[in-house]
């Protein structure tokens, strides 16, 4: 038997990832993961062909998500697992997501106008045509890559270090949602709220801040992070009992040094986690 490895981060077509839905589930199956959660950018779409195919393969598949939040103008990723699919507060929240994106991008398209680099709308939805069935999130590695083939810049890279990276000029948060009130909907939908990849944020008084609010977990292992980088992590859920979670954050042909399955949990964690979601 091959050793237990559960992979859950990952980005599909339905935000922004390059494989579909079941791509993944067959790329995971493959890879020999034992377990996969899809936590594509606020939207849970994916599940809808994800859960058949997982079926079909025989792969432990658990409901995820990764909502944007703003925490003092700082922005901070939620992970949501194990929460029930078709619970209407995470239904609104998406929903919510998707107002935001639309006026987000249309600022964004107006500030690289400004800067003498028109996309279209047109442009932007071509870049992202590979979004489930056109019910996916739209966000800036699209702006990115329609920077890319407009030529205004030589990659993804390159987009969001110039431009559209946070501080820089071209970026534009919008309306932000609160960290408080995310984590509350994972709750009232059953589901646990962890950490997205901790090792990212580079502040330690919004780390603080985070550690007193009421998440379950955090991410401790994540993408091509060394096992090194992990202890810091771990060591801070032992400390307080909160679940050890993990991923790769797989985007695909968008992010290609990180492949999928290059961080994980063992069995151990997966058992707890599925546990505490048990006693919800
Ligand atoms: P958005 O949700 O529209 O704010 O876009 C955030 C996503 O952009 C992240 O989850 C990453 O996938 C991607 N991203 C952020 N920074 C970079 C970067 N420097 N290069 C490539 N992709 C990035
Ligand atoms: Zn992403
Ligand atoms: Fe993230
Ligand atoms: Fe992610």
């Amino acid at each position: 038997m091959s050793e237990f490895r559960a992979d859950l981060h990952c980005h599909t077509t339905c935000s922004d990832g390059s494989l579909s839905p079941v791509e993944i589930v067959k790329l995971a199956k493959e890879l020999g993961l034992s377990a996969l959660s899809i936590t594509d950018h606020d939207t849970v779409n994916a599940y809808a062909t994800a859960v058949p195919a997982a079926k079909e393969l025989n792969l432990t598949l658990i409901t995820g998500v990764e909502f944007s939040t703003s925490l003092k103008g700082n922005s901070i990723h939620i992970l949501g697992y194990g929460f029930q699919l078709d619970h209407p507060e995470i239904a609104q929240l998406c929903a919510k997501h998707i107002i935001r994106r639309k006026e987000r991008n249309h600022v964004i398209l107006e500030l690289l106008k400004k800067h003498q680099m028109p996309v279209s709308q047109q442009d932007l939805e071509e870049a992202a045509s590979h979004s489930c069935n056109g019910k996916g999130t739209i966000g800036r590695p699209h702006i990115a890559l329609a920077m890319v083939k407009k030529g205004y810049v030589a990659s993804v890279h390159d987009a969001f270090k110039k431009f559209i990276g946070e501080d820089r000029p071209c970026y534009y948060q919008g309306t932000p949602f609160s960290v408080e009130e995310t984590v509350e909907v994972i709750h009232h939908a059953k589901g646990v709220a962890v950490i997205a990849h901790p090792h990212l944020i580079n502040n330690n008084e919004i780390f603080k801040l985070l550690l007193e609010m009421k998440f379950d977990g955090i991410e401790c292992y994540y993408g091509n992070f060394f096992s090194a980088d992990h202890q810091r992590w771990l060591k801070i859920a032992a400390e307080r009992k909160m679940l050890v979670t993990g991923g790769s954050d797989f985007h695909g042909s968008i992010k290609p040094n990180v492949p999928l399955g290059c961080s994980w949990i063992n069995e151990e964690a997966f058992l707890t986690l599925q546990s505490t979601l048990n006693n919800h």
